[in-house]
């Protein structure tokens, strides 16, 4: 039964914004709103075939992206690209298209032609990227899809069309250089299917969404050592990459036993490899991926568990994953049920939103702290840390809510949390704006600069 439930309504400058979300788990989400009195719906992407060319004479990007979706609902449909458009074609015609800012560093790109529900279509677009995203000094190619989710973050939007976390789709990924004799190497956690020194094929499965895909094209030379971890369930080929020789072999000395101290405690890796661009500084986490600094590689690491292995389905539960990683960061502090401390927000926030809180890795940390001294104490469980295992294995390669995590809380506790999670998740709404950009708390490293990202790809 198809069924939509209203959660959440705000009006910011002239754009009226109504959120929906499915009540049954097999419904695609869909975000709705209005713009020049006009209905815009959210596309689901079914698959995504792109090609990047980089003509290294011209020193010019070209991106090509041929899109299958679904529309959902009714309305004119919206992805999410923050790369400078040339043209977009739906079913074949050339359309309008608008961007328009919803949430924080948001702007969803509309394409101006209305949709019937429950029907499929074919998008294609052009596009180009700048400097920003693509350097081409020395005569080579360097590319790095570096993004961020903390605020004023970014997925893949930088890179190309995409949706919001929740909606998961296959891409093919084709990268070629044109007009450079320089050698390159590609990076990436997604699955290579082919390599002729100038093409290459990338294949990532139905489960990646905007915040999976790690894809590092570069003419630099690259310190690279390799190994395999052998895992609980298989063996695992990791890569640990930089410039600094001193660095990757830092990397490559810690990576194995990071994963074995992560899958005693929460289960057998999920991800077919895991690759690691040592950064110096700043850093994201990936699905069997990171770029990291040294002191950061173990927090990464875990992201392959909490937040790329089960992913937030958007910016009102990324703090799970966060909160995770600090809890382990801080030692795994036992903390004392019931909290009793001042209300905070970690999910309060509109359904358009993408980007996590920063009080996650210390009002989150807490609350886990908090839930090992509950769990510690009530039931069959020992602490957090088995709840945490049992729920990874219920949820790895999906996404998911704040309300499904405290739901699934609920059954192993058979108790009642709303009130923990109305004061210490939902609360006090003002305090994310109170926390001041650029400071940051031990564990997740800062999002990457511009000219840290140039000096690293
Ligand atoms: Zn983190």
């Amino acid at each position: 039964m198809k069924t939509i439930l209203m959660t959440f309504a705000v009006v910011l400058g002239s754009v009226c914004l109504v959120s929906f979300r499915a009540a049954s788990a097999e419904i695609e989400p869909t975000r709705l709103f209005v713009q020049n009195n006009r209905p815009v719906a959210q596309m689901a992407f079914n698959q995504v075939d792109l090609s990047l060319t980089f003509d290294v004479q011209k020193q010019q990007t070209h991106g090509y992206a041929w899109i299958d979706f679904t529309a959902h609902a009714a309305g004119n449909p919206f992805l999410l690209m923050k790369a400078p458009v040339d043209s977009i074609k739906l079913d074949g015609e050339s359309v309008s298209f608008e961007s328009v800012t919803v949430a924080k560093d948001t702007a969803p790109l509309i394409i101006w032609r209305e949709l019937e529900p429950e029907t499929r279509h074919t998008l294609v677009i052009e596009y180009h990227l700048d400097s920003d995203t693509v350097g081409y000094s020395g005569g080579g190619v360097q590319f790095l899809t570096a993004m961020g989710d903390l605020q004023w973050g970014n997925f893949f939007e930088d890179f190309g069309p995409t949706s919001y976390e929740d909606d998961h789709y296959g891409m093919t990924l084709e990268l070629v250089v044109e007009g450079s004799t320089k050698t390159h190497r590609l990076f990436t956690n997604g699955t290579e299917t082919s390599n002729c020194g100038s093409r290459w094929t990338v294949n990532f499965s139905d489960r990646s969404n905007s915040s999976t895909f790690f894809v590092h094209l570069t003419s630099k030379t690259m310190r690279v050592r390799r190994g395999t971890y052998h895992g609980l369930d298989r063996d695992i080929p990791w890569v640990i990459y930089s410039t600094s020789r001193l660095m990757t072999w830092m990397g490559a000395r810690r990576i194995e036993k990071h994963l074995s101290e992560l899958e005693r405690d929460y289960g057998p890796y999920f991800h077919p490899a895991f690759v690691a661009l040592i950064s110096g500084q700043g850093g994201m986490e990936y699905p069997g991926a990171a770029i990291t600094s040294i002191g950061a590689l173990d927090h990464e690491a875990l992201h392959s568990w909490f937040g790329r292995g089960v992913m937030p389905s958007d910016g009102r539960s990324g703090w799970l994953d966060e909160a995770v990683a600090a809890w382990r960061d801080n030692g795994y502090p036992r903390g004392t049920w019931p909290p009793n401390r001042a209300a905070t927000n970690l999910a309060t926030f509109s359904e358009f939103e993408r980007f996590t809180p920063r009080n996650c890795y210390s009002d989150g940390s807490k609350l886990m702290s908090e839930l090992d001294g509950y769990f510690g104490s009530h039931g069959e469980a020992t602490g957090m840390k088995p709840v945490l295992a049992k729920w990874f294995s219920l949820k790895k390669g999906q996404s998911v809510t704040t309300e499904e995590f405290r739901d699934y809380l609920e059954l192993v506790s058979g108790e009642n949390l709303h009130s923990v999670f109305s004061r210490y998740v939902y609360g006090n709404s003002s305090l994310r704006d109170s926390v001041v950009v650029g400071q940051l708390e031990r564990g997740h490293p800062p999002k990457l600069t511009k000219a840290e990202v140039r000096e690293l790809r």
